[in-house]
């Protein structure tokens, strides 16, 4: 029996008969062959999410099941692709800014025709697990991939040389005289995490060269960070910065742009961007999921798991991966169109009351983990999600149920930004709840004094706080000395220290070590200042001391460099001895 379409909403359609319908299968829906997912089943009818577009469809259309779920193909060729939510390949920025794929077509996610050089790491009568490495390509410059077996048994054949993804490497024994054909690619469902044999606590950070975030709202390799994106406040400076320089070395970047043109600079942008550890195009390392607002809502609900799905691939084979989805939100509205067209029973703001679930179940799939296999590698998946509220209100929902699940939140603000103040992360909107976590790591690997220098600057920019509404009351001079002093403190701190240029060669990008350093000289600097203005100095000559000047410049000096930072500690030294003397 043939399924029949017999309504037909927007990107849900709804068929009747449909042969062997199972939830989550994928379908072909009408003449065009259009893809969909079917998301609810009612007796005989099914409930079809499409990811194409559904315009000129008719009811009495046929509708034919898969009989697989969505999936998305896993071999050498993910890096440098521009893919659609459901892993088509977009050939170019053109069809990204024009219109969707041409609907219906088959394309395949990974090239059929382009070789690899195939370098097998297994031998024949080896016994396989499930997540071993067979063999090694070299997908892009700086990448290897590392083809992983899908199946366990007893190896009868590997074969070395130049493959295309569809021809058969070797064939494994998986017990009962069944055979299965490797190949350099297999599937996997995008709903279905992929799976590994341990989940470690988030202990390492996921260093990003940023200070305001290294320092004050570390992300654990693994973890959750959100960020919200007020149009103008630096956003994707900020997201570019953390692609280039976090210690990952893959990046998944999801786009959900409201309008269509938002997706396109961004995936025009992303191509230029050069990787500064390589010097090889950042694409060497990335793959891009685009959804413009002119794609079907259906293809956007779907694109953060398989952006997801890919980024687990990767951390199987032992990466690091980082992954950016921007923004939720737009996603989370596809959900609510969806949910609306099922005529579901609506939540807090027309979401659907599943959104929460929804969104833990995302972020719930980061982690630093054990891999399957006889020689397990250590891989990660770090999310950072970004949310763009409606007018930068964040007790919406979508924000309220990203708070509750992500871990770091990067406070992006948009008068900071307005200030010229960059990266506008508000040091004091911005959290990490795993500093404590990570603390002995900073402990071990930087210096034990770590988490208490960066404490006692935190809470001197909170009484930076305080003192800035008196001084709005009164006026600096009404304040003690000793409490000018701290202003004159915190004001380095945010302009010497938290202000970065994403665009000066130098100081795009901080070492652990060069901002314990530059931290412990402002520190240091805070120290003698309380201690010269009790004894009596002024503090009008204090702050003109001449090391003020090459702490306002420590930021520029190079890594290679660092002995310059450390000496100004001495120098702070001498010239308060000098100043108390006087
Ligand atoms: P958004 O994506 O939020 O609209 P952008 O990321 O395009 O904003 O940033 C707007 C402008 O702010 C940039 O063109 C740049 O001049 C400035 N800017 C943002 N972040 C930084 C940074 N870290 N360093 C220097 N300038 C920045």
């Amino acid at each position: 029996m043939k399924g029949k379409l017999s309504r037909i909403s927007g990107p849900v359609v709804v068929a009747k008969g449909i042969e062997d319908a199972k939830l989550y299968d994928v379908v072909r829906v009408g003449e065009e062959k259009l893809v969909g997912e079917i998301i609810k089943i009612v007796g005989n009818e099914s409930v079809i999410q499409v990811y194409e577009d559904t315009s000129g469809l008719q009811p009495g259309e046929r509708v034919v099941s898969t009989g697989e779920p969505l999936s998305v193909e896993l071999g050498p060729g993910i890096l440098k692709s521009f893919y659609d939510g459901v892993q088509r390949p977009l050939q170019g920025i053109e069809k990204v800014a024009g219109s969707f794929i041409t609907r219906g077509i088959d394309v395949p996610a990974l090239d059929r025709k382009k070789k690899w050089e195939f370098k097998p790491l297994v031998k024949k009568g080896q016994k396989i697990k499930h997540g071993d490495v067979l063999g090694e390509v070299q997908e892009t410059e700086i990448i290897t991939h590392r083809i992983l077996s899908p199946y366990s048994g007893t190896l009868k054949s590997i074969k070395a040389g130049k493959y295309t993804v569809e021809d058969v490497i070797g064939t494994l024994d998986t017990g009962r005289g069944k055979k299965h054909d490797l190949k350099l690619y297999h599937r996997w469902f995008v709903r279905k995490p992929r799976p590994y044999s341990e989940k470690f606590p988030p202990v390492i950070p996921l260093l990003t060269g940023m200070r305001i975030i290294d320092t004050f709202a570390p992300i654990a390799k693994g973890g959750t960070a959100s960020i919200p994106g007020p149009f103008g406040s630096g956003k994707t400076v900020t997201q570019q910065s953390l692609a280039k320089w976090s210690d990952a070395q893959i990046v998944v970047y999801i786009g959900c742009g409201e309008r269509g043109n938002e997706m396109t600079e961004v995936l025009k942008e992303f191509p230029k961007l050069i990787d500064p550890k390589s010097g090889k195009p950042l694409m060497e390392r990335t793959v891009l999921i685009a959804n413009t607002s002119n794609m079907p809502v259906a293809a956007r609900e779907a694109s953060i798991y398989t952006g997801i799905t890919l980024a687990e691939y990767y951390r199987d084979m032992g990466y690091d991966v980082s992954l950016m989805a921007d923004s939720t939100s737009r996603w989370a509205e596809a959900l609510r169109e969806i949910s609306g067209r099922l005529e579901e029973m609506p939540g807090e703001e027309g979401y659907p009351a599943y959104l929460a679930r929804k969104l833990a179940e995302f972020y719930e799939r980061a982690g630093r983990v054990k891999t399957l296999g006889t020689n397990p590698r250590e891989g990660s998946i770090t999310v950072i999600g970004a949310i763009s509220p409606p007018g930068g209100d964040i007790s919406e929902p979508v924000s309220q149920n990203t708070l509750r699940v992500t871990k770091v939140f990067l406070g992006l603000d948009a008068s900071l930004a307005h200030r010229r103040h960059f990266p506008a992360i508000h040091w004091l909107k911005s959290y990490s709840l795993y500093i404590e976590a990570l603390d002995p790591y900073y402990k071990e690997k930087i210096s034990a004094e770590w988490p208490s220098l960066r404490d006692e600057a935190m809470k001197l920019l909170q009484k930076e706080a305080e003192l800035q509404e008196i001084v709005q009351l009164v006026g600096p001079d009404a304040l003690p000395e000793k409490e000018q002093a701290v202003l004159v403190v915190t004001k380095m701190l945010r302009e010497d220290y938290l202000q970065q240029s994403a665009f000066h060669e130098v100081d795009t990008f901080s070492s652990m070590e060069k901002q314990y350093l530059m931290l412990k000289n402002i520190m240091h600097y805070y120290e003698r200042i309380m201690d010269a203005v009790e004894k009596g100095v002024q503090l009008s000559f204090l702050t003109s001391l001449k090391v003020m000047e090459k702490i306002a410049r420590m930021k520029e000096i190079p890594e290679t460099k660092m002995k310059d930072i450390k000496s100004i500690y001495e120098e702070i030294d001498a010239q308060f001895e000098e100043a108390i003397k006087r």
